[in-house]
């Protein structure tokens, strides 16, 4: 059928077909291309998915595709790398890539690092990766952990200066208990080393056990000792990123310091410096618990009361640092003297407590009591010296004597003022008559403040013999104080009140005065006739008692020698007083040492002293005509005395055979009952005006 129709059929065909081709063929490519677009833009969305910033650099060294944050770390609008060569760019992270890019490209390997731009302080970390024939550049900004990094590294430098430069240790364990880290300055003073601490167990500075409860979970404040020091730890669980618990970070505080404060504070709290011994406060504490322990269990206990008797004397004539050395001797001695349970305390002053915590029978107090003042009666070295001071002591039992702590301290106080009361040197047990007592001594020392003023007080005059012509030579003066409501109080009481109080120094110069005015009287019918003045130590360092004495003199138109004044020996140990005795030696009166032999061991000061005359206490007299000691003693005495050129009176004669042997002995006047207790004047100057032989009268049956 080759008609034309059919030709142009086929043709027709053809063309449809080969249009149909064509089409598809356009379609198709259309289609790639579209494909081929679609390809880049899902890469493009690809990459901006990505944070990092990415680029491709094509065979030409030019930018086929960036990402929004490679243009941003490029500052670079949007559209405008693509199509760049590489060294079109001007930024220093383009030109700083340059090379990477071609080395990559060279060789096929992959470039890694990290770059910090000083100009603009970012840190970027740049990877340049050959693929085919691109090369693909992807940068990512570290800036802000570069800076944490460095800040970190900053801090942990700091905190290592601050742990080297305080007394602490900063330190961090695994969960094993195992330093992973250790610093600080106070590693030194433990003895030990960083370096030989890590990933050594936490034993050497803080328990490992202690560190289990903190791994545990739970933060510990714990303190330990090591060897002398103390350390305070604080620990707190070390948590890892994922907040799980990887071991422990603790600061470990030397406290050695704080705790030697604080225990400084306890002891100067319940201790006293001086002895060591516990004050007043541990006392209160220790009988309160021993009274509730007592009641509890049916037991007594015992309180004694420890007094030195010439404490005062010792530290206001030698100065505070001998008596210091007294109160530590006596310390130990007291120490020595008990029994492993008994408490020793001092509260103040020269007194001392002593508990006994279990007494069964008053005997045992009695026998601690005398033990105690027996141990106190040996002579005590202090400044330099040998010193009696003696003590009285007074003694309370619970319940016995009172029901509570304050009844129990009250009696033992009680009982010791009534040992000193009566001469001191002793034991006293409490009993009811001594309660009256104590409250008394306040009230007397109240009273006596206007004794004075309100004429109580009255002066009685002992008369003192010449040994060779038995005759009054002179008199010593003995005030009395009339209380008006309690009658005649003795002067072994009210003395060592005035001293206490200070009514003394007046007491002393109402005594002169009257003295003075009684010897220029009796002066005016026997011009040798003399008075004695005792003198306390507080009066002697008035400083102007010379100037009062001489006045005193003046005004009664009286010589030096017409007076005497007496001291006791230790007033001669305070070099302070003897320049006052040097002046009152020059207006040529009499200074005797009173009551002498009891205070001193040794006769050798003597003679470095400005004194004219000793005083043999009567306690050497009492006994002499019987006992061999006592006339040893008075032997020497006298003996000693008479090399010194020293006049020596006895005192407290009241035998004839203690006269004879006095008088034998070579003492040169005798005072005591044998010849006159103390008495009124007017009884004074009759028995003066008895003449010529006044012994008669005197003398005791005559
Ligand atoms: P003292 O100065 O040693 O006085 C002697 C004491 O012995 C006096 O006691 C006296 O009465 C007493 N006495 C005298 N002869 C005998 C005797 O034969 N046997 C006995 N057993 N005793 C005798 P008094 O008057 O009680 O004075 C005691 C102490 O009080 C005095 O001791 C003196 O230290 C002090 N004193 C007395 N009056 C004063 C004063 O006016 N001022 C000062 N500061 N102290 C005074
Ligand atoms: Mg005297
Ligand atoms: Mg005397």
């Amino acid at each position: 059928m080759n008609s034309p129709l059919a030709i142009l059929a086929v043709t027709l065909v053809a063309l449809v077909a080969l249009a149909a081709y064509a089409v598809r063929l356009r379609w198709t490519r259309g289609l790639a291309r579209r494909a081929c677009a679609d390809g880049l833009a899902r890469q493009q969305h690809v990459l901006e998915a990505v944070a990092d910033g990415i680029y491709v650099v094509g065979d030409d060294q030019r930018i086929t595709q960036a990402n929004a944050e490679a243009q941003r770390l490029l500052r670079r609008s949007a559209g405008s790398l693509a199509g760049r060569a590489l060294d079109e760019i001007v930024h220093p992270l383009a030109s700083e890539l340059l090379p990477d890019v071609r080395y990559a490209r060279r060789t096929g390997a992959m470039v890694e690092r990290t770059q910090t731009f000083a100009e603009s302080g970012t840190t970027i970390e740049l990877r340049v990766k050959p693929a085919g024939r691109d090369v693909i550049v992807s940068l990512r900004d570290v800036t802000e952990r570069a800076r944490n990094e460095a800040r970190m590294r900053d801090n942990d430098q700091r905190v290592r200066l601050v742990a080297q430069n305080v007394d602490a240790v900063l330190w961090t364990t695994d969960r094993d208990a195992r330093f992973t880290s250790i610093a600080g300055g106070a590693l030194a003073d433990l003895g030990l080393r960083a370096e030989q601490l890590v990933d050594e167990p936490s034993g050497a500075l803080i328990a490992e056990h202690v560190l289990r409860e903190v791994v545990a979970g739970t933060p510990v404040r714990a303190e330990t000792a090591r060897g002398e020091r103390w350390l305070r730890h604080h620990v707190e669980p070390l948590r890892g990123a994922g907040g799980a618990v990887v071991g422990a970070v603790g600061v470990s505080l030397d406290i050695t310091e704080l705790k030697r404060t604080q225990q400084e504070l306890f002891d100067s709290a319940h201790r006293d410096r001086l002895t060591g011994l516990p004050n007043r406060l541990s006392l209160d504490q220790r009988i309160g618990e021993t009274i509730g322990d007592a009641r509890r269990d049916d037991r007594r206990f015992a309180l004694l009361f420890v007094d030195l008797d010439r404490f005062k004397t010792i530290n206001d004539t030698l100065g505070h640092g001998a008596g210091d050395d007294v109160l530590r001797e006596v310390a130990l001695r007291l120490q020595a003297t008990l029994r492993g349970g008994d408490v020793i305390a001092r509260p103040g002053g020269d007194e001392f407590i002593i508990l006994v915590p279990r007494v069964v029978h008053a005997a045992e107090v009695e026998s601690v009591g005398q033990r105690l003042v027996r141990a106190l009666a040996l002579p005590v070295a202090a400044g330099g010296r040998e010193l009696f001071v003696n003590a009285s002591v007074g003694a309370a039992i619970f319940p016995d004597h009172g029901p509570t702590a304050e009844a129990i301290v009250a009696h033992a106080d009680a009982a010791m003022y009534r040992a000193k009361a009566l001469g001191g040197n002793r034991f006293a047990l409490y009993d009811k008559s001594m309660a009256a007592v104590a409250s008394e001594r306040l009230v007397l020392e109240n009273d006596l403040r206007h004794a004075i003023a309100r004429d109580e007080l009255d002066l009685l005059y002992q008369p003192v013999v010449d040994v060779a012509s038995r005759r009054i030579v002179g008199c010593e003066a003995l005030a009395r104080w009339n209380h008006r409501v309690r009658g005649v109080v003795p002067p072994a009481t009210f003395i060592p009140i005035a001293e206490e109080s200070g009514a003394i120094v007046a007491l002393d110069r109402w005594v002169l005065r009257q003295a003075c005015a009684t010897a220029a009287r009796i002066r005016a019918h026997q011009p040798g006739f003399r008075v004695a003045v005792n003198f306390s130590p507080r009066g002697l360092r008035e400083p102007d008692l010379p100037d009062v004495i001489a006045a005193v003199l003046a005004e009664h138109r009286l010589a030096g020698g017409a007076l005497s004044v007496e001291v006791t020996e230790h007033v001669l140990l305070d070099d302070g007083i003897l320049p006052a005795l040097r002046r009152i030696c020059a207006l040529g009166v009499q200074v005797t040492i009173d009551d002498f032999g009891v205070g001193f061991s040794s006769l050798a000061y003597l003679k470095r002293l400005p004194v004219s005359a000793l005083k043999i206490d009567r306690a050497f007299i009492r006994d002499v005509a019987d006992d061999a000691y006592d006339q040893a003693i008075v032997g020497s005495i006298v003996s000693v005395a008479k090399t010194l050129g020293l006049h020596v009176t006895a005192e407290g004669v009241e035998t004839d055979a203690q006269l004879a042997f006095v008088a034998s002995l070579g003492c040169d006047e005798v005072q005591g009952f044998r010849f006159g207790a103390p008495m009124r004047v007017a009884s004074l100057e009759e028995s003066l005006a008895v003449r010529p032989s006044p012994l008669r009268l005197l003398e005791r049956g005559a």
